[in-house]
């Protein structure tokens, strides 16, 4: 029987697995291993004992005496924090899903890494800040990455390995997030609530709002570029609201080969989690007469900044990625409490960008984790004295 851990259970690509795991028989088609959360321990608890997991993880070592409660009896053992997160995430399992949100998904994905797993990254923050590091870890412990961004899984299907070279250009999707159709004056007051209501995917509130803001597309083509190792100048972005071209490879041959499907993330994770297979998922059928038509059209750079700054940090490297990546989440953050505006986040990534790059190492690539998150505190700290400034 293959054993699985999901890393980031309780969350929205968590409970899609969840849903599919349970669907496939639960405890009888699959032994889980490790189920990881943070604030939501009794939907935690309630995952463990269905899948009769062997471990439980809260990352908040305050919630250990809820989750241990919530546990009794099942034989299940429980545990907390980011260290305990990690050492679940280093027991052998054939298939782990690495879905908690934000750059706290590195640390345990790279103990994934390291023990030659195969690591389901929905995470794309680990690429982002990580690059070079996870790739390079990957190939040497001879660890397998199979993506489970919906593009990202779009392009992987979509492509064939063997003629990388006959590739012109990827393309990725983006279906514009809340604000699409928002005269651009009207962006700087765009509220938390506003921003947290996607057009076509229910995801998490964080990267919907990053959806909103492009941020979270800006991070796409960041991950396209390290996971297939594609030129920055061959990644395009195509707005295009219906959401059911998820990516694009185009071929020198004048060819190219786009990947279709009903926006359901339960579509790229079930594809990660039964290659090289093809199972059948419960995803729903599309319908393309009952659409009608699909649209697309070129994403404007000025209600979209985002987009530039993630080519200027492919162009940069070294440790523009961990910076880009930490400076939007405090951005983010800032803007949830209300300290800053919806248009003052990509201002304050780019302004800690350029005051990082002044600093000595900026222009070589992290070698370990260590250096990653150092590079995450400094962005940190930068972005939130521009929110502090503004
Ligand atoms: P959610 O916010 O819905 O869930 C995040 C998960 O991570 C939850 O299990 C949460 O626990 C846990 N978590 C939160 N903070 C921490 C922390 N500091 N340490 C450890 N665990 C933590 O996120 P999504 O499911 O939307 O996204 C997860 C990842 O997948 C992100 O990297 C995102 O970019 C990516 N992704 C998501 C898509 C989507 O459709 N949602 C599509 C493509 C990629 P709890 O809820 O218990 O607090
Ligand atoms: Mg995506």
């Amino acid at each position: 029987m293959r054993s699985v851990s999901v890393l980031g259970a309780t969350g929205s690509i968590g409970e899609s697995a969840f849903d599919l795991l349970m669907r496939a028989g639960g405890p009888g088609a699959y032994r889980t291993v490790a189920l990881t959360g943070a604030a939501n321990v009794a939907r935690l608890a309630q995952m463990a004992i269905a899948l009769r997991a062997e471990i439980a993880v809260t990352a908040l070592p305050e919630k250990l005496p809820e989750l241990r409660a919530a546990l009794a009896g099942s034989g299940i053992e429980a545990a907390a924090g980011p260290e305990a997160i990690a050492e679940a995430a280093s027991r052998p399992a054939d298939w782990t899903l690495s879905a908690i949100i934000g750059a706290a998904g590195l640390p345990p994905g790279v103990e994934v890494l390291k023990r030659g797993g195969t690591l389901a990254l929905a995470n794309k923050e680990s690429l982002v800040a990580a690059g070079r590091l996870v790739m390079g870890l990957a190939q040497a412990n001879r660890a397998t990455i199979l993506p489970v961004d919906s593009e990202h899984s779009a392009i992987f299907q979509s492509l064939q390995a063997e003629n990388l070279e006959c590739v012109e250009a990827v393309t990725i999707t983006a279906s514009g997030g809340a604000f699409r159709d928002w005269p651009l004056e009207r962006l700087a007051r765009a509220t938390v609530a506003e921003a947290s209501s996607h057009p076509n995917w229910a995801m998490g509130q964080r990267i919907t709002i990053d959806s909103a803001s492009m941020f979270n597309k800006a991070l796409e083509v960041i991950e396209t570029h390290e996971f297939f190792g594609i030129d920055v100048n061959r990644i395009r972005v195509l707005v295009h609201p219906q959401s059911i071209i998820h990516a694009m490879v185009s071929h020198r041959d004048g060819g190219s080969i786009a990947h279709l499907g009903a926006p359901d993330m339960r579509h790229a994770i079930g594809y990660a989690l039964n290659w090289p297979q093809r199972q059948p998922l419960p995803v729903p059928a599309l319908d393309l007469a009952a659409l009608g038509s699909l649209t697309f059209f070129a994403p404007d750079e000025i209600r979209w900044p985002a987009l530039r700054l993630a080519r200027d940090v492919i162009l940069a490297g070294g440790a523009a990625g961990a910076v880009l990546n930490a400076a939007k989440e405090q951005a983010l953050d800032d803007f949830i409490a209300g300290r800053i505006g919806f248009m003052d986040m990509a201002p304050a990534v780019e302004r800690a960008l350029t005051d990082a790059s002044r600093e000595e190492g900026f222009g070589q690539s992290p070698a370990d984790l260590a250096t990653v998150l150092e590079w995450d505190g400094l962005a940190r700290r930068l972005a939130a004295s521009k929110a502090g400034a503004a």
